[in-house]
């Protein structure tokens, strides 16, 4: 079944739900007007249903592979990426200086989202360039800017994150890759990374590396790591390619899904790298590409691809006798297929909704440098990550049940979806630390930029008690339960108790979330399907989270009850 980019829906978030009328009212991002948005948006879903859907099975049965330590890519890849790179698409949120379209990061996600539901494989591509783009523009000299930007924003030159080594994973602290200053403003560069996307391909022109490592003397752990860019080919002053640089491709991952995204181990041995930022500043700089990266790791958008496909095969599928008549004979008619489809598309608004509201808090954030509006992009992008992705795992895996025995065998394409989007809830900080990180950093302000939201949250819900009483009331205590919630845990002063809520303190928070976007959907429009959807959402979904809340203030004493011993016995 071709994918369709979920163009519509987009257009009433934007309009309705996660209004960009404030992200247009700024200088910055005031050229962003609806009829912009609205021709950015179509232009991208043509792209991504006319050239990137079609290589998601390409990308499958075909993964990347290692020849002669070059990485070839799935067939179509290369011709797909220039396709994304001359519609500069690479570049959309970038700074015009450099080439740039200086776009709000609202639309750089929502397109990042159609996207990856198209093809993740390849979007993991772009993405990587993205993040490194923001990560110089914010932290890079001007003449690495001069060099480097132009060429990353038109995707002549593609980017990569090198954190991960063997021994330091989410504990990146524990990092041993070195970095030795040549005296001469480079620095030598030797370790090994693995696990990193798209570290190498034949696609054409540089690869650029942002790697982490540490200086000699520089303290332990996450203080002392220093950021540096490390390009395959070591560009002359005018930007053509010069000599190779020392890093090479040990080999690549097999992975379980994304086979058409390049997944490798890599060797640096005595490369040439640039210092990107201040020495043993790396780790703040990193977080610029990590944060851009956690709001498009891709979990809405495979949720998408697996709902379309899902419900094309329900549509089709013939089962059974069933008193729905709309169905046409189909199991659509079976109340339990009907609860899987709904949910699943009540799951995917939510997440999708809450995403384009962290994008539009960043966008505030950028174009005021409001205090206020950092700290809710700060809360959010936690939720947006985790809830995204545990959405992306839980729509794929249902979208195979939808499918009965059919979605088990690999020709439907339903098991790709749920292949594929497994890895997101691991990599850009696992699901695990996102919450920690919820918990614990982002309450360091007492739960300030919390409260701050539930009251805007239930001001909204207030407009809404006229129209739908029973809706705006559950929503209104939900976000009580939800504000006490936050009161115990800020009042923990024993981490580990607030560690051990964490997860589901953070799905609590998003199903919240959710609800309120989803009643303001409704209010948008008033008897239409998004009402249906929201009291579908309201009535069974958001019950969820009193069970999760009680389970987040529960404490850490049982979790350790069992000792490691027992555990085994
Ligand atoms: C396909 C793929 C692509 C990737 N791409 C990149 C890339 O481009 N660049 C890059 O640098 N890395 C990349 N990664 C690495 C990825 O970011 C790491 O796998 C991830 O950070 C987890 O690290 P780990 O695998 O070592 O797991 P571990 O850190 O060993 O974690 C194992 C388990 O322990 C939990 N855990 C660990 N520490 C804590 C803690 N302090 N508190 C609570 N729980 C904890 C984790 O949540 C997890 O459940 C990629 C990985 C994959 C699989």
């Amino acid at each position: 079944m071709p994918y369709r980019a979920p163009v519509e829906d987009y257009n009433f978030l934007f309009e309705h739900v996660v209004s960009l009328d404030s992200v247009r009212g700024t200088e910055r991002f005031e050229d962003a007007t609806l009829d912009v948005t609205r021709a950015i948006l179509e232009e991208a879903g043509k792209l991504c249903n006319e050239v990137v859907a079609p290589l998601q099975r390409s990308g499958d049965l075909n993964p990347a592979y290692l020849e002669n330590g070059v990485v070839r890519t799935s067939p179509g890849f290369a011709e797909g990426f220039r396709k994304i790179a001359e519609g500069g698409w690479v570049g959309m949120a970038a700074d015009p200086e450099y080439g740039g379209m200086g776009l709000p990061m609202a639309l750089t996600a929502a397109v990042g989202d159609m996207m990856s539901g198209a093809c993740l494989s390849l979007q993991l591509a772009p993405l990587m360039g993205q993040g490194q783009i923001e990560a110089l523009e914010h932290h890079a000299s001007d003449a690495i800017k001069d060099l480097y930007l132009p060429k990353l924003i038109s995707g002549e030159w593609t980017g990569t994150m090198n954190l991960t080594e063997p021994q330091a994973g989410s504990d990146v602290g524990a990092l041993t890759s070195k970095a030795e200053d040549n005296g001469d403003g480079t620095y030598r560069i030797s370790g090994q990374k693995i696990y990193i996307t798209w570290g190498d391909h034949d696609l054409g022109g540089n690869v650029c590396h942002l790697v982490l490592a540490r200086l000699p003397d520089a303290p332990a752990g996450t203080k002392g790591i220093s950021l540096f860019l490390v390009p395959k080919f070591i560009p002359e002053a005018d930007g053509t390619l010069g000599k190779r640089n020392g890093v090479n491709v040990v080999s690549l991952e097999h992975k379980m899904g994304i086979h058409g995204s390049p997944t490798c181990v890599l060797e640096y041995a005595d490369a040439t790298g640039w210092l990107v930022g201040k020495e043993q500043g790396g780790m703040a700089a990193m977080f610029t590409m990590m944060n851009n990266a956690r709001l498009g790791v891709g979990g809405i958008g495979i949720a998408e691809g697996a709902f379309q496909h899902a419900l094309a095969y329900a549509q089709d599928r013939k089962q059974g006798k069933t008193q729905d008549a709309s169905s046409k004979g189909s199991i659509l008619g079976h109340a339990d297929v009907r609860r899987m489809l709904t949910t699943m598309k009540a799951d995917i608004f939510a997440a999708r909704a809450i995403a384009a509201s962290n994008a539009v808090a960043i966008d505030m954030a950028t174009a005021t440098g409001d205090k206020a509006w950092k700290a809710r992009a700060a809360l959010l992008t936690p939720i947006t990550k985790a809830f995204g992705t545990d959405t992306g795992i839980a729509v794929a895996d249902t979208g195979i049940q939808v499918h009965g025995g059919m979605g088990f065998i690999e020709e439907t394409g339903a098991a790709q979806f749920a292949r594929d989007v497994r890895v997101t809830a691991i990599y850009e900080g696992t699901n695990g630390i996102q919450a920690m990180d919820l918990v614990a950093r982002k309450m360091m302000d007492g739960g300030e930029a919390a409260t701050a939201l539930f009251d805007e949250i239930e001001a909204d819900v207030d407009k809404a008690k006229e129209v739908f009483p029973q809706m705006a009331k559950d929503v209104w205590e939900a976000v009580e339960s939800l504000r006490e919630a936050t009161e115990w845990l800020v009042a923990q002063t024993d981490m580990q108790d607030r560690f051990a809520g964490a997860v589901p303190y953070l799905r609590a928070f998003a199903r919240v979330l959710g609800a309120h976007l989803h009643l303001k959907a409704a209010m948008a429009d008033q008897g239409g399907a998004r009402e249906k959807l929201a009291r579908f959402y309201i009535q069974r979904m958001l019950p969820e989270h009193a069970a999760l809340l009680v389970h987040a203030q529960a404490g850490a004493k049982e979790l350790y009850a069992l000792s490691p011993d027992e555990l085994v016995a």
